[in-house]
């Protein structure tokens, strides 16, 4: 990346919030991947749409970044842009019924605003450690709730670099699904529309809901949470634990015991270990039970 892209990057954003060769493991919660040509911490819309609009034009490549919990970066990192939303792309408002937050907003905070608020149909993303905007890509879900159900609004930016209004309804949520990543936009805020409720019965069920995380998921370990999607009619967990893959191991990645789902780093893993083991599994599950899975965390990089 040229000296010129970075100087011109600076003429939308202080310096200091540029960084070169950044070690994507200290983004991700997989804590593997190597580095990104550059880091641009962005704090506002405006200074997000000019940077898009520049990239565009340069047509350089760029991706933005959530809180890294369903990434799989690869060990060779990632030749291009990356993008972070930070500031006023953070922050998380109530009104009545309605919570605003920017899509760098951790979830758990948005869980917090509600359960300050007494509003009631977040509970069950209390203990998804993505941000706003990785849930809208995602369409991230636990105990029967998905974003889907909650969000009513949400504001982007275009791949030209235009702030828009998009409406839910065109993102055709599905499962672990939405059409962000395809259409290319930037998610910038949503809006979640909640139930006035009882605090305490709202603080009790983010609470019974994170213990079972607790007791059913190995939080000890970095991962990217299920490395696979539900497949219909299926348990991911149970079809790998059926193909004898409890606790199997690629170098320093290995299929938790705890939760089969889940692949986990616990013992320095590379990419590559990671990556080896999501084909490992593929295989051997789909030699076992003829079921194909396929992996929820999105590769980033070569492999
Ligand atoms: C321990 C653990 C438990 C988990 N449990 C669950 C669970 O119960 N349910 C569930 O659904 N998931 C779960 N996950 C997975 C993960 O937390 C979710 O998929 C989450 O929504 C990802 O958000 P993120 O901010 O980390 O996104 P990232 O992983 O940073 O990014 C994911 C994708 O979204 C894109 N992206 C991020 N922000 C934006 C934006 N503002 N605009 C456009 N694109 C954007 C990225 O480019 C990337 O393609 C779990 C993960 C872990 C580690």
């Amino acid at each position: 990346m040229s000296e010129i892209m970075i100087s011109n990057l600076a003429g939308f954003v202080d310096r200091e919030r540029i960084s070169e060769n950044v070690l994507l493991k200290d983004y991700t919660t997989f804590k593997v991947g190597g580095p990104a040509k550059i880091m641009i911490k962005v704090n506002t819309v405006k200074e997000l749409c000019d940077i898009i609009a520049y990239l565009n034009k340069c047509q350089a490549s760029y991706m933005i970044i959530g809180n890294g919990s369903n990434l799989l970066v690869s060990d060779e990192g990632y030749d291009g842009i990356v993008i972070k939303l930070e500031g006023d792309l953070m922050k998380v408002e109530a009104k009545e019924n309605v919570i605003s937050a920017g899509a760098g907003a951790l979830l758990v905070n948005v869980c917090r605003e509600a359960l300050n608020n007494s509003l009631t149909g977040l509970e069950f993303a209390y203990g998804i450690p993505g941000t706003v905007g990785g849930a809208i890509v995602m369409n991230a879900g636990a105990f029967d709730g998905e974003m889907s159900m909650v969000v009513t609004g949400v504001e982007a930016v275009t791949k030209e670099g235009e702030s828009i209004y998009v409406s839910p309804h065109s993102l055709r949520f599905g499962y672990r699904r939405s059409e962000v990543r395809k259409t290319g936009i930037t998610v910038t805020k949503v809006e979640f529309t909640l139930t006035k409720g009882d605090r305490e019965e709202i603080e009790n069920r983010m609470n019974e809901l994170k213990n079972r995380r607790v007791e059913k998921q190995p939080l000890e370990y970095p991962s990217a949470g299920s490395t696979f999607k539900r497949p219909e009619g299926y348990f991911a967990g149970k079809l790998i634990s059926e193909a004898g893959l409890s606790g199997e191991r690629i170098g320093g990645a290995c299929v938790s015991t705890k939760h089969n789902g889940f692949i986990i780093n616990d013992a320095g893993a590379t990419a590559k270990d990671v990556n080896d083991l999501i084909e490992l599994v593929k295989k051997r599950v789909y030699d076992t039970s003829n079921v194909k899975l396929e992996p929820e965390v999105i590769k980033v990089g070569r492999f």
